[in-house]
């Protein structure tokens, strides 16, 4: 008898639950429809351009204002929640055009927004209350997915979708918590050049290596092995900050192609990761290793705010002891710098062109065959790439404090990147 009772109470239990569950659900769904009934869509607006660049998102669009309507915001609202964006407004005549930034690493930082569903619309005042209209989709560019940055051991995943309602294109922020799918990735490492490819060739004395790349007297160093013991070094430091990274290349000998699935330009799209940090060692090409040039050069693309690379530059030069390049060529701020082709505003470093994709005016579309094609060259979700000359190894003293203190050159770059993500709210 005993028994049956429990049983009895187990199903009422059970009846119970799936009516909350099932109420829950019901009412949530009723007031995401409520809100979503109550937007204007006689009322519309466009986007022009979109993408992600590392970790921000940014929009260009534009839209009309009827004389009853004033004071338009851009917003990422749902029924209980809010959040203002910040854009550049122009108006003309009612006729308003925006961009969320001008620069490509700027707009909405992407790793601070909270967990829900959200559309972004224009929310403007009325005579005596707010309406809210959607943004329409004008570009060649659909739905995108990003992966948040691993803080402690969790990610977020933000799906970014032009949904429908009742046939109205309504752009919509889903935020969820996960963790990161194995071939996902926060940070992409390419220690530059490879087991083909040396880069320069120094002597350790000095000496200047003879016609076979070997040196007579002090012992013979390549870039291409220092790039890869430096990079392994980085990685393990971003590791113990919590980062999930990846290294375009596993040893001093493997060769790896600039582009396709998994090359050193385009790795970190693969993975999905935000940033791409190329190491490299520089040389003045003086013959003779007495380079009278030596210090840390970080180049960064164009239209960018030198937040992340002055924060590479601060801790890099503390932690290393290394001071500033003494270079002028290509310079923009201490230890800043930015090289362009022609037009002076395509960079000329592929490791930061071609991983922008659109936002850093990328072009490898393999009608020069001397190139694969870059994949990802047309794509508006890409890594934001720096390109770091860690010091000049053709300059004897220089090239002692890089072979001694890749650990410290390790900390200051990992902690650089570590202060900036911790400092960006928006
Ligand atoms: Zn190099």
């Amino acid at each position: 008898m005993a028994k049956r009772k429990k049983k009895k109470k187990n199903f009422k239990y059970i009846l119970f639950l799936i009516f909350i569950i099932s109420a829950t659900f019901i009412y949530f769904n009723f007031k995401k429809n409520s809100f979503l009934n109550e937007i204007n869509y006689e009322y519309s607006g466009t986007i022009n351009y979109y993408d992600i660049y590392g970790i921000h998102m940014n929009f260009n669009g534009e839209f009309e204002l009827d004389d009853n309507l004033s004071n338009p915001k851009l917003v990422l609202a749902n029924s209980s929640y809010e959040k203002e964006i910040k854009w550049n407004l122009k108006n003309k005549d009612n006729n308003y055009s925006f961009k969320t930034s001008d620069y490509i690493n700027d707009g909405i930082n992407l790793e601070n927004l909270k967990l829900g569903t959200y559309y972004l619309l224009i929310k403007a005042k009325s005579n005596d209350s707010d309406i809210y209209f959607p943004l329409i989709n004008t570009t060649e560019y659909k739905n995108l997915e990003y992966y948040t940055l691993t803080k402690n051991n969790s990610n977020k995943k933000i799906d970014i979708t032009w949904d429908k309602y009742k046939d109205n294109e309504i752009l919509t922020f889903n935020i969820k918590n996960t963790t990161l799918p194995d071939d996902v990735y926060d940070i992409t490492i390419d220690p530059g050049h490879d087991g083909n490819d040396a880069g320069v060739i120094v002597c350790s004395d000095g000496s200047a290596p003879d016609i076979s790349s070997k040196c007579m007297t002090g012992d013979t160093y390549k870039e291409s092995d220092i790039n890869f013991y430096q990079a392994e070094e980085l990685k393990k430091e971003l590791e113990k900050l919590g980062y999930k990274v990846k290294l375009t290349r596993n040893s001093t000998t493997d060769t790896i192609p600039t582009y396709g699935k998994m090359g050193s330009g385009t790795t970190a799209n693969t993975t999905k990761s935000k940033f791409n940090i190329a190491i490299h060692h520089n040389s003045s090409n003086v013959p003779g290793g007495m380079s009278s040039i030596y210090g840390l050069e970080v180049y960064v693309a164009g239209n960018s705010k030198f937040d992340l690379a002055k924060s590479f530059v601060k801790n890099i030069t503390e932690k290393a002891n290394v001071s500033v390049s003494t270079k002028k060529e290509f310079k923009v701020q201490d230890g800043i710098y930015q090289r362009f082709s022609d037009d002076d505003i395509t960079p000329y470093y592929y490791m930061i062109r071609e991983v922008g994709g659109i936002a850093t005016h990328a072009y490898v579309d393999g009608s020069n065959t001397k190139y694969d094609e870059n994949p990802y060259y047309i794509s508006n979700n890409t890594a934001e790439g720096y390109l770091l000359e860690l010091g000049y190894i053709d300059n004897v003293k220089e090239l002692k404090n890089i072979l001694n203190n890749k650990d410290k050159y390790a900390k200051g770059i990992a902690l650089g990147l570590d202060k900036y993500l911790k400092n960006t709210s928006d």
